[in-house]
């Protein structure tokens, strides 16, 4: 790695967490003596190269024993398009659930993170599958999408466990709700169903109406909501929510592949808001 690189990462660390499982796990340890836990991504989408996808699971699966070994307070997320779904559904879901398996052996949670709309109906058919047969996983929902409240009101009810966005990706004309406004309020409606038909859930937004909403409706309805933030976004606001006994996941991605993320979430208009705060607000 080269100087620049190297001071570059050092700013990045803000909201990724290392080049490697080493790196990634000594992050778990410091952010659960702070009273978080963990999500972890390793860095990696779009991946049409085989020799890529087998490197990526291979990487979950040491991740997932150096947790167990260390018994973190850690879990992960991984993402289809980084699993083989840009080469068959088949890569996926073998490697999918290869590493849902190698996770249930250590009492460890999978979510399957939501990429764009055309991957939605096989990363949904692939969780479905995986269910009847494992527990030890979660799928994202995206408030940002119209289909999602007819979604989460299929899953829900074969024991899915939901973890609630906005969403990440561009809008696509009717697919998607095109305003703040609309997507904010489609969230709300998402989280009110999850909170009365649903015995645990996420809700991962660092949206502060959004998170009163969700605290209001927990003193309301019996069901466990935990939060999720992105690392580096809010850190004072988790820290502040962890105070308030509530359960706050950080999704820490890491990997070599730290600078094309941070480069390419900083395109995004969205992504670059909440980064520009989170350095001048923490
Ligand atoms: C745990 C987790 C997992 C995710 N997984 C996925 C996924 O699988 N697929 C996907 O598409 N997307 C995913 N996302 C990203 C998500 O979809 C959003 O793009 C991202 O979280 C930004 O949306 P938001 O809900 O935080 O709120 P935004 O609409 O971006 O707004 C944030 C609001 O929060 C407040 N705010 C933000 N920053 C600050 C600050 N520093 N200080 C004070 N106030 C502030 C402001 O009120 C602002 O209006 C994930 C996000 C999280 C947290």
């Amino acid at each position: 790695m080269g100087l620049l690189q190297r001071v570059g990462l050092v700013f990045a660390r803000k909201w990724v967490g290392g080049t490697t499982v080493e790196e990634a796990v000594k992050e778990a340890h410091r952010l659960n003596r702070e009273g978080e836990k963990v999500i972890f991504n390793y860095l990696g989408e779009d991946l049409t190269d085989i020799s890529k996808v087998e490197k990526n699971t291979g990487v979950y699966i040491s991740l997932l024993e150096k947790i167990g070994r260390e018994k973190a307070k850690a879990n992960i997320a991984v993402k289809p398009t980084q699993l083989g779904l840009c080469i068959s559904y088949k890569s996926f879901i073998s490697n999918y659930e290869g590493i849902v398996k190698a996770a249930s052996k250590h009492g460890i949670f999978v979510w399957l993170d939501m990429e764009d709309h055309q991957y939605i109906n096989d990363t949904l058919t692939a969780y479905l599958a995986t269910l009847k047969k494992y527990k030890n996983i979660g799928i994202c929902i995206q408030s940002k999408l119209r289909r999602s409240y007819s979604d989460i009101k299929r899953l829900v009810p074969n024991g899915a466990v939901v973890r609630l966005v906005k969403g990440a990706y561009k809008n696509h004309g009717n697919l998607t709700f095109n305003s703040k406004e609309e997507v904010d309020k489609n969230y709300k409606k998402c989280m009110h169903y999850l909170f009365s038909h649903s015995k645990y859930f996420m809700i991962a937004t660092h949206d502060d109406k959004l998170i009163n909403q969700a605290i209001e409706f927990q003193s309301k309805f019996n069901s466990k909501m935990v939060f999720g933030m992105l690392k580096g976004i809010r850190p004072k606001l988790a820290l502040q929510l962890v105070k308030e006994h509530h359960d706050v996941y950080i999704y820490v991605p890491f990997g070599e592949d730290w600078m094309e993320y941070s480069l390419r979430r900083l395109k995004e208009k969205e992504h670059s808001m909440l980064i520009l705060r989170s350095i001048f607000q923490g």
